[in-house]
Parts: C-alpha cells; sequence; structure tokens
C-alpha cells in the first residue's frame, strides 16, 4: 500500500521526497556558534540522525524568522546565523538509507519545482541564491556548472530562471523522479475510515515524546491534465505541500472578470502582454519616451509583484499608471529590503514617492482604489478625498497578493488557526503540531508544510520535511503498516 501522497511539487514537496527516499540529515559535530544548541546537539548518542532525536528538545529555545521550531532548527544548522550577514558552513551532513525508504508518491499540476516555474523568470529572488537550495546539492555550484564554472558572489540573488531548473535537475539528479507524478492535478482528498480514524496515543520509550499509530485511510482523486485520465489513490497520509500562490486575489470589482484578455493577475501574462503592446507599436522604442506612445498600463499594488510590474513595464519604456491605497511614503515591501542590494525596488519606491518627477511616463495614484473596470479600457478611480476619476488604459495589471486554493479537501474542515477565517499563508496558516507537522484540525494521517503552514521562505521549508520524516519513522518503528 501506498504509504504518502502529497500534493504539490514544489520545493516543499520536492525536500520532503528526498528525505523519505531516505536521505536524513546528522549533526557534523562542528561547533555552532549557539552554545546551547551545540551542547543539545552533542547530548545524542553517536551516529544518531535528527530524524530519530527529539525534536522539541534540540529545537528549544531557537528564534528567526519562523514561528515552526523545527524550520529553525534546520534553517540554523543549514545556514548558522545567516540573519546576522555571515556564511558559516553547515553543521549537516546526509546519509543515504535504502532501508529508511518510503513509498510516496508527489503529485503536481507542472513540472517539478512548484510555482517557480510559473513565475516570471527575469526577475531575481528576494533572497541570496544559496537560501534556495535543497539538501545535497550547492545551488551556487550547480549554478557554476550551468555557467560555465563561472560562480557568483556569495550575496547574490538568483534569477527565477534559474531557480526553476536547479528544482528540476534536483529531482532528477538526486533519483527523486521515480516519485514525482507531474501535470497531474488533486480534486479530491477525503478520510476513507472515520469510524477507525481515532489515534492510538503511544510514548516513544528514548525521548519521552506521544506519538499515534497510523489508522485512517485518505482517498487522493484527480486526473492527468494532458489526456484528462483520471487517478485515484489509497494512502495512509497524505501530505499539503500545494504553497500559496494558486488563487491570485482579485478586487472584486465590475468588469475585472470580463476582460481577460488584458485584465491580467500575474506577472508572467502580463510580460507577454507588454511584449504585444510593444511589438503593436509603429517602429522601435529606446530609451526614456518623453511622450507616451500607447494609453498607460495599469498596475494596481504596493507589493513586490507589483513592483516587478513597474520594473518590467518601465523596462519597455510603457507609460505607467499606478494605483496603490498606501501612502505613497508607505510604498513597496522594498523598505524593509537593503538598498544595495534591492535597488530596482528602491528605485520603484522612489517613484512612487515622488508621484513619477524622477520617470516622466510614471504617474502614482497613492490612497485610491479601483471601482471599475469598462470594456472600452476605461477604469474609475477614487482618491482620498472620494474624488472620482476616470483613465483609459491598454492593459491592467492586479498584482494584490494570493492564496492557496484547498478546494479539495471536503467541504467544513476549517484548518487554519483562526477557524473562522479561509486559510491565507501569511495571516491564518493551517495549525499544524509544531514537532510532527500533523494537521490539528483534520482527521489523523494529514500533514501540511511550506507556505501553507507558515513557512513563506524556501529556507525553512526543509524543517516540516524533517518533523513529518521524523514523525512517521518513530510509527513505523512502533506499528506495522498494512
Ligand atoms: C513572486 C514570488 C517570489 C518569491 N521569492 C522568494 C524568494 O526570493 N525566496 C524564497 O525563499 N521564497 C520566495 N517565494 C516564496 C516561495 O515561492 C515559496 O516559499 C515556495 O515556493 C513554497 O514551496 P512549496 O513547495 O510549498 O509551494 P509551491 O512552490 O507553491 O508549489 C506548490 C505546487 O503545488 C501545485 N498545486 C496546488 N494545488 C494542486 C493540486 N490540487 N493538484 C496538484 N498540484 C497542485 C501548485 O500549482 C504549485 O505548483 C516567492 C514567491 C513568489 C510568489
Amino acid at each position: 500500500m501506498l504509504l504518502y501522497c502529497f500534493s504539490g511539487n514544489g520545493p516543499s514537496g520536492i525536500a520532503l521526497s528526498y528525505l523519505l527516499a531516505g536521505n536524513w540529515p546528522y549533526y557534523n559535530g562542528a561547533v555552532h556558534p549557539d552554545e546551547m544548541l551545540t551542547t543539545r546537539l552533542a547530548s545524542a548518542p553517536p551516529g544518531r540522525s535528527i530524524i530519530q532525536q527529539d525534536l522539541r528538545f534540540l529545537s528549544q529555545g531557537l528564534e528567526g524568522r519562523s514561528n515552526n521550531p523545527v524550520s529553525l532548527l534546520m534553517d540554523t544548522l543549514n545556514h548558522p546565523c545567516a540573519d546576522l550577514g555571515l556564511e558559516l558552513p553547515s553543521l549537516l551532513e546526509w546519509h543515504h538509507h535504502p532501508e529508511c525508504q518510503v513509498d510516496h508518491i508527489v503529485i503536481g499540476k507542472g513540472p517539478p519545482g512548484g510555482s517557480w516555474q510559473a513565475m516570471d523568470g527575469n526577475v531575481l529572488t528576494i533572497s541570496l541564491g544559496s537560501w534556495m537550495e535543497l539538501p545535497g546539492i550547492e545551488f551556487r555550484a550547480w549554478e557554476a556548472a550551468e555557467n560555465a564554472g563561472v560562480i557568483s558572489y556569495r550575496d547574490s540573488r538568483a534569477s527565477v530562471s534559474s531557480v526553476a531548473r536547479y528544482y528540476y535537475d534536483y529531482v532528477h539528479k538526486q533519483s527523486l523522479a521515480r516519485f514525482f507524478q507531474s501535470g497531474c492535478v488533486v480534486t479530491s482528498v477525503r478520510p476513507l475510515d472515520t469510524s477507525r480514524s481515532q489515534n492510538t496515543e503511544t510514548i516513544d520509550p528514548e525521548t519521552g515524546v506521544q506519538y499515534s499509530e497510523p489508522q485512517a485511510l485518505w482517498q487522493v482523486e484527480g486526473f492527468d491534465l494532458s489526456d484528462s485520465i483520471p487517478f485515484c489513490y489509497i494512502c495512509r497520509k497524505v501530505v499539503l505541500a500545494t504553497g500559496s500562490t494558486d488563487v491570485p486575489n482579485r478586487l472584486g470589482i465590475p468588469g475585472e472578470l470580463a476582460n481577460p484578455t488584458w485584465v491580467l493577475h500575474d506577472l508572467r501574462s502580463l510580460e507577454a502582454a507588454f511584449d504585444r503592446l510593444v511589438d503593436g507599436e509603429e517602429g522601435g522604442r529606446e530609451g526614456v519616451p518623453t511622450e507616451p506612445c500607447c494609453d498607460p498600463v495599469l498596475i494596481v499594488g504596493a507589493g513586490l509583484s507589483a513592483a516587478d510590474a513597474v520594473i518590467a513595464a518601465r523596462f519597455r519604456s510603457l507609460p505607467i499608471l499606478h494605483v496603490f491605497r498606501k501612502t505613497a511614503a508607505l510604498g513597496t515591501g522594498s523598505t524593509q529590503l537593503p538598498e544595495n542590494m534591492y535597488p530596482e525596488y528602491h528605485k520603484v519606491h522612489q517613484m512612487m514617492g515622488d508621484g513619477g518627477a524622477s520617470y516622466p511616463c510614471y504617474r502614482a495614484l497613492a490612497e485610491h482604489t479601483v471601482l471599475e473596470i469598462s470594456s472600452d479600457h476605461k477604469v474609475r478611480v477614487i482618491g482620498p478625498d472620494n474624488t472620482v476619476s476616470v483613465h483609459r488604459v491598454s492593459v491592467v495589471a492586479i498584482l494584490i497578493g494570493s492564496r492557496p486554493d484547498l478546494n479539495f479537501l471536503p467541504p467544513g474542515l476549517s484548518l487554519g488557526v483562526k477557524p473562522s477565517e479561509p486559510v491565507d499563508c501569511r495571516s491564518n496558516p493551517i495549525a499544524v503540531d509544531p514537532y510532527t507537522h500533523r494537521v490539528v484540525k483534520a482527521p489523523p494521517g494529514m500533514y501540511a508544510l511550506g507556505p501553507l503552514a507558515g513557512d513563506n521562505f524556501v529556507r525553512f521549508l526543509q524543517g516540516g520535511a524533517v518533523a513529518i520524516t521524523s514523525h512517521i519513522n518513530k510509527e513505523l518503528r512502533h506499528y506495522t503498516v498494512l
């Protein structure tokens, strides 16, 4: 019987597949700058993987940019003191144990790499390239091999297209492709045998930690996107690793969905629309134009994706109308990013602040909201003093974030930390047990990791994968699985 089935083939699904394939992390014995952590790591019996240890004990007292303790543990072992700007060697080594392999399948809509395969490849990552890597293949070494031996600077960012290729390559180089079922969509995940899904708790004699017997069965259904052939798996466990980007947030205004060729909600199709605009013009356009040659592109939003859209339009010398609800002074999230590493976002922030004085074809409408988009390319916008203005635009880009699509789950499951609200990766992630990543408000056998569990950066995903692998290993040692 298939033991594990997981929905989502992004970095979370890939990292978990690597661990379930029998690749386990070990502390290499080097001293960590956190003396208490070094003491805890050194107290384990020799030759014992992190997977086999008490994760609660190992991760106690750790603090950082994740709320999940095992995510902090794995991050600080992989990248000690990274947030202090240090690049210290990892304290982990990975050993392969074929006998510990757990049968599993990773299902994803696109090629391995998840949302990275669908993003605009020209954009640079926010994170350093090395923070995008998964265990066992160093990102900078991989990149150097791709680029004829040229090694990038240690504090450089990577292009999204490189990261997407790295994840795809990773699955093949680490012999994980046999576990991946790509180009398939999961449409239904249901607990099958609810009468047997009561957990029997037991205490691990070595750690004193409580674990539960795997009782429930799950039915996972979906179909292949290329030929619509359906599939159905019955499995012991289901892991939700579907990320946060499947449903773009919408303004919910008239005309937003009625004009799909020029009212867009993602950067990738926006770039194509920008190219069409440029191609449609007479002759080439070079440099910063003084006279706009087409109606402005309307960009809605003040986050980094909206900033990317401004950069993409500016690169093509297209006139821009930028509408955002915040005051210009608040600008994009870029203000929290160091200017020397993110000059492009700081430039957009400056443009938002001066309303366009530094770029003749850019106009910012701070504290404005779009009211309506009509099919003749006119948009109605309302300002802070309730003044309504009408603008003719060529393309509308609505880039105001996205949320996960969990419609494949049974109705009525409220999985978020705030059960009365829909799951949102930033404000209401799925409530998981911090040391096993079991979904707290679901029948037994369901786990979540990555942004769904509140870890919005790749650096932290490995923690969830370790917590899940550790939990199943501890269960398997106590119980015979059918
Ligand atoms: C524009 C942008 C820039 C980012 N930049 C950075 C950065 O610089 N550094 C960083 O660390 N993080 C960054 N992130 C966040 C990063 O993308 C995520 O943390 C990471 O990709 C999460 O991995 P995941 O595997 O959990 O989910 P994803 O990468 O989202 O992969 C999940 C996959 O599952 C698929 N899926 C969903 N539902 C189903 C279904 N029903 N059936 C089959 N498949 C399904 C999805 O389509 C998706 O392809 C960025 C995100 C965005 C949107």
